[in-house]
Order: structure tokens, then C-alpha cells, then sequence
């Protein structure tokens, strides 16, 4: 595994500069937010002659209006307000504001909590503010909304029990000489409307530690095509071939797939690098036959890699989905990897397996990120030091119960 963990002291300073930056940037605009509803409660007319706080600042600080106006609706939400009689309101996100004034909460995270407390039973206001707040100090706002949804609707959108209708359908899947596989097809208005569902729900930009998602929406389509193929291929639930599931025959050898450097054969035409080979043999999605130095296959039963169904259920029940940190993926769209490989003599078990959706299994092979099974005997994920310099351990707590849903 490559591993960025030598970042140079020079990157770690100017890191650690524009941290402070922006914390700073984040805490004067919380300052500046909670003193213009102060001004908004004096009266902006008797003490400006403005109509309003954001015209006030419009002029001011030369802001365009929708800024100014946005600025105010934020502020008025983190700060305590005033009726007209002159008795107080209280915040709607007290913590929040507490948190934004210190500079640990960007806009759209701010902007996230308030939207979510707002359509909350007051009741729940408080515990769901401490979850999102506590939650926000590790994850981006994406994730915090994903958190935030499952707070609001604990039990999820209700199943779509809709039947086919009598369908006709076609469908091309050609691999040209170079590789590359073309897919073309026409189907009735039931099938492309539900592949659609699939793929759009496989497509959703990514949420994770490891930064935005930059992939342009035919790349996110594709990756979800390719998502949908090992979901399918996963089912309990496949035709069987020869009496066996149907799978994709990789050969490599032992050598190549231990250091991950060179080829592998992919099926009866293809071809895949070996580290490629390593992150599907890591599971047991793509069965691969290891050859030995004179290509011969070693006796595979002896390397006890496969992934028995209890100890599939074991590790579901364990890691609940994916246990990258702010991953929602259940289950179902998940593979075990091996924290060390099977191939460098890691054992198929509890404490040597953590549950991972492809993409975040590939990035864990690629990266600078690691995963180990901490004393309580969870996994834990070391980010690489450009994203944090101690590299402090963090967790998934996405797929935790949440504390007041019944
Ligand atoms: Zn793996
Ligand atoms: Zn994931």
C-alpha cells in the first residue's frame, strides 16, 4: 500500500496557517452576525436611519445583498432575539452559535443544523443538536445532512412496491479490442425508469473523510453501473452456472498479487493490473486463481480466504454498512476487507476483516488512509497526514442507532 504519511514540514506549516486562517475568517463572521442582530433589536432605523441590518451592511462593507441578507437570516437563527414587548427568544441553535463564534463551523454545516432543528419536535431540539454538533466536528456537511435526514425520517422513505409492466427490451454489451466495453440497449418505460432509481441511487455524490467528490456525472453513472454489476453478482438470489455462482475468473501470480507491481488475466480476454487484482482477491466478489512460479494454480483451499456466510453476518452485525468514516452504505453493498491480506498470510476473521463498500475499499488500498481493529475490537481509520497531521483515529458513527429513535 502506498502511504503518504511523510508529508514535507513545509506543506504541514502552510496547513497549518490556513487552518488558523480560516478559523479565524469563520469566528469574525459569527461576531459580526451576532452584532448586527443586536442592531436589529435596537432598531436599525432609530439608531441608522436604514430599513434594515442587511442594507445597513449592504452599504457598509460594499456586500451584495443576497450575502447581507443570508449573513442576518443565519445570525438570527445562533442568536437569542427579542419580541416586540421586549421579552427575550431564545435561539433556535444555541450550541451552534457557541461553536460557530469559535470558528469550528463553516456556512453550509451552520446552515445544515439550523435546517434540520428547525423541522424538529422541540423536544428532540437539544439531543439533536449535541449529536450534530459532535458529529460535525469530525465530518463535512454532507455528511451531517445525510445524519440530519436519518434524524428527521428514522425509518427512511417508504418502499416503492410498484409492478413491470409487459416489457420489451434489448441490450449490446460488446468489448472492442481495446478494452473498453460499450453498452447500448433500448428498454420500456417500467425497466428504465426503476434502472434509473438503481443507478441515480448508486450515483449520489460521495460522502466520506476523504474529501469532495469531484466526478463528473457520466463518471458517477459509470461507477454506479459498475456498483449495480457487484450488487447483482452478490445477490443470494443469481441463477446458478455449473452449479456454482456466477463469477469472473482472475488468474495471478502469487508473486504479483503479494506486491501488487504487474498483470493479471482477466475472464478469457481482459486484462487488470495486479494491485487491482489484489483490492477483488482482498474479498471474494472476483475469485482469483493464484498461479505459482511455473503458472500452475496453488492449492487455494489451503489459503482459506473465502468469507463464510456466518462470517459475513458476523461482520454485518458488527460494522452495520461501510466502516469508513461517514460512509452510509448498508450492508448489502459491502465487501470484507482484509486489514492484512490474506496473501501476506492475514487471517480470515473477525479481527482481521472490516466491511467496506467498493469505493471505499479501492481508496483504502490506494491511499494513505488505514484501517486497524482497535482494543474494543471495532475498526478505526487513520487518516493520511495532508488531511490531519496527528492522524487521529476515527470511527463511522453513521450506522449507529440513533439515540431517540424508537
Ligand atoms: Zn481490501
Ligand atoms: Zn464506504
Amino acid at each position: 500500500m502506498t502511504n503518504d504519511a511523510t508529508q514535507s514540514p513545509e506543506a504541514v506549516a502552510l496547513a497549518d496557517r490556513l487552518g488558523e486562517l480560516v478559523a479565524r475568517m469563520r469566528s469574525a463572521e459569527a461576531e459580526l452576525g451576532a452584532v448586527l442582530v443586536e442592531i436589529e433589536q435596537r432598531g436599525v432605523m432609530e439608531l441608522f436611519g436604514y430599513r434594515s441590518a442587511a442594507r445597513l451592511l449592504e452599504h457598509l462593507a460594499d456586500m451584495p445583498k443576497p450575502a447581507t441578507e443570508r449573513l442576518i437570516k443565519r445570525a438570527r437563527l445562533l442568536n437569542p432575539g427579542r419580541n416586540l414587548d421586549g421579552s427575550p427568544i431564545p435561539a433556535l441553535a444555541p450550541a451552534t452559535g457557541v461553536a460557530a463564534r469559535a470558528g469550528r463551523l463553516s456556512n453550509p454545516m451552520i446552515d445544515v443544523i439550523t435546517s434540520v432543528l428547525s423541522q424538529v419536535p422541540p423536544e428532540h431540539c437539544v439531543s439533536a443538536e449535541t449529536n450534530l454538533l459532535a458529529f460535525a466536528e469530525e465530518a463535512g456537511h454532507k455528511q451531517v445532512a445525510t445524519l440530519g435526514a436519518r434524524i428527521l425520517a428514522p425509518d427512511g422513505p417508504a418502499p416503492d412496491d410498484t409492478e413491470p409492466v409487459v416489457p420489451t427490451r434489448e441490450l449490446f454489451l460488446r468489448r472492442k479490442r481495446t478494452g473498453i466495453w460499450e453498452l447500448s440497449g433500448r428498454f420500456d418505460d417500467e425497466t428504465g425508469t426503476r434502472a434509473h432509481a438503481l443507478l441515480d441511487a448508486l450515483a449520489e455524490r460521495r460522502t466520506g473523510d476523504e474529501g469532495p467528490d469531484f466526478r463528473t456525472a457520466p463518471q458517477r453513472y459509470g461507477d454506479a453501473f459498475s456498483d449495480a454489476v457487484d450488487l447483482a453478482l452478490n445477490s443470494p438470489e443469481l441463477p446458478m452456472q455449473a452449479g456454482e455462482r456466477a463469477h469472473v475468473m482472475v488468474a495471478v501470480s502469487l508473486e504479483d498479487l503479494k506486491s501488487g507491481v504487474g498483470k493479471a488475466t482477466l475472464g478469457d480476454t481482459g486484462t487488470m493490473s495486479a494491485a487491482e487484482a489484489r483490492v477483488h482477491a482482498c474479498d471474494a466478489m472476483i475469485i482469483p486463481a493464484v498461479l505459482g512460479d511455473k503458472s500452475e494454480p496453488l492449492n487455494l483451499g489451503r489459503l482459506r480466504r473465502l468469507i463464510s456466510a456466518g462470517l459475513r453476518r458476523a461482520l454485518f452485525l458488527r460494522d452495520r454498512g461501510c466502516a469508513f468514516p461517514g460512509c452510509h452504505r448498508p450492508p448489502r453493498h459491502c465487501q470484507g476487507h482484509h486489514v492484512r491480506h490474506w496473501a501476506d498470510g492475514g487471517p480470515t476473521d473477525l479481527t482481521n476483516l472490516v466491511l467496506m463498500c467498493a469505493h471505499h475499499h479501492r481508496l483504502l488500498h490506494r491511499s494513505g488512509w488505514e484501517v486497524r481493529i482497535a482494543a474494543d475490537g471495532l475498526p478505526e481509520f487513520l487518516p493520511p497526514v495532508f488531511i490531519d497531521r496527528r492522524r487521529k483515529p476515527r470511527r463511522n458513527n453513521l450506522h449507529e442507532p440513533l439515540p431517540f429513535a424508537a
